[in-house]
C-alpha cells in the first residue's frame, strides 16, 4: 500500500475484473435461442405429421386414434405457445439488447422446456446463464467506467507533491516540495 499523497488518485473500492466485452456471451445466447426455436419448429412439424398419421389409421382404431390425436394436438399447442413465447420474449429481446428483459423468460423456457422438449430446454438454460454473466460483466464495466470518471485526469497526472507546501526552484522556477534538498524536476539545489 503506497502512502496516500495529497492529490493521489483514490484507491478503487472494489477489485476489478479483466475488462471483457459481454458481446460474445450475448451472441452465444442469441444463437442458442435461435437453435432452440428451430428445434421447436421441427418438433411442431413432427407433431403435426404424427396427427396426420394417426388420423390415417383412425378407421381401424377409432377410440385409440381419438385419444392419440387429442394428446398430440395438446402437445402441438404447447410447443407452438412456447415457440411464440421464445421468439418474442427471449429471441427478439436479446436481439434488441434488452438482456434484463430476456433473462427471466429464457429461464422460464429452460425450466418448462426441460419437461416438454428436453433439448430446446437445455439450450434455453445455457442461454440464460450466458445472459446472466453478460449482465454481470456489463455491471462491472459500468462500475469501472464510473470510477474512472470520478478520478479527474488532472489528478492522476499531477506530481505527488501537489497540495503540499512548495518552494520555487531557483533553476527551473517550478513548484517543488518544501523540505527537499534537490528539485525533483531539474535536479537543481533547493533553498
Ligand atoms: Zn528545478
Amino acid at each position: 500500500m503506497p502512502p496516500a499523497f495529497p492529490g493521489a488518485p483514490a484507491p478503487l473500492a472494489y477489485p476489478l475484473p479483466p475488462w471483457r466485452s459481454p458481446a460474445s456471451g450475448v451472441s452465444t445466447a442469441e444463437t442458442l435461442v435461435l437453435v432452440a426455436l428451430v428445434l421447436q419448429v421441427i418438433g411442431a412439424v413432427a407433431l403435426g405429421a404424427a396427427v396426420g398419421a394417426v388420423m390415417a389409421v383412425a378407421f381401424a382404431f377409432p377410440f385409440a386414434a381419438t385419444v392419440a390425436v387429442v394428446a398430440l394436438l395438446l402437445a402441438l399447442l404447447a410447443v407452438v405457445v412456447l415457440l411464440y413465447f421464445g421468439y418474442t420474449s427471449s429471441y427478439l429481446r436479446i436481439k434488441k439488447g434488452d438482456l434484463e428483459g430476456a433473462k427471466t423468460p429464457t429461464l422460464v423456457l429452460g425450466v418448462v422446456g426441460l419437461f416438454l422438449m428436453l433439448v430446446p430446454g437445455i439450450l434455453y438454460l445455457i442461454a440464460f446463464f450466458k445472459l446472466d454473466s453478460a449482465l454481470e460483466l456489463e455491471r462491472w464495466n459500468a462500475a469501472l467506467a464510473a470510477s474512472v470518471r470520478t478520478t479527474p485526469q488532472a489528478t492522476m497526472n499531477a506530481p505527488y507533491w501537489v497540495g503540499m507546501a512548495t518552494v520555487t526552484c531557483a533553476t527551473c522556477h517550478s513548484a517543488s516540495p518544501l523540505g527537499y534538498a534537490f528539485c525533483p524536476r531539474c535536479g537543481g539545489r533547493l533553498g
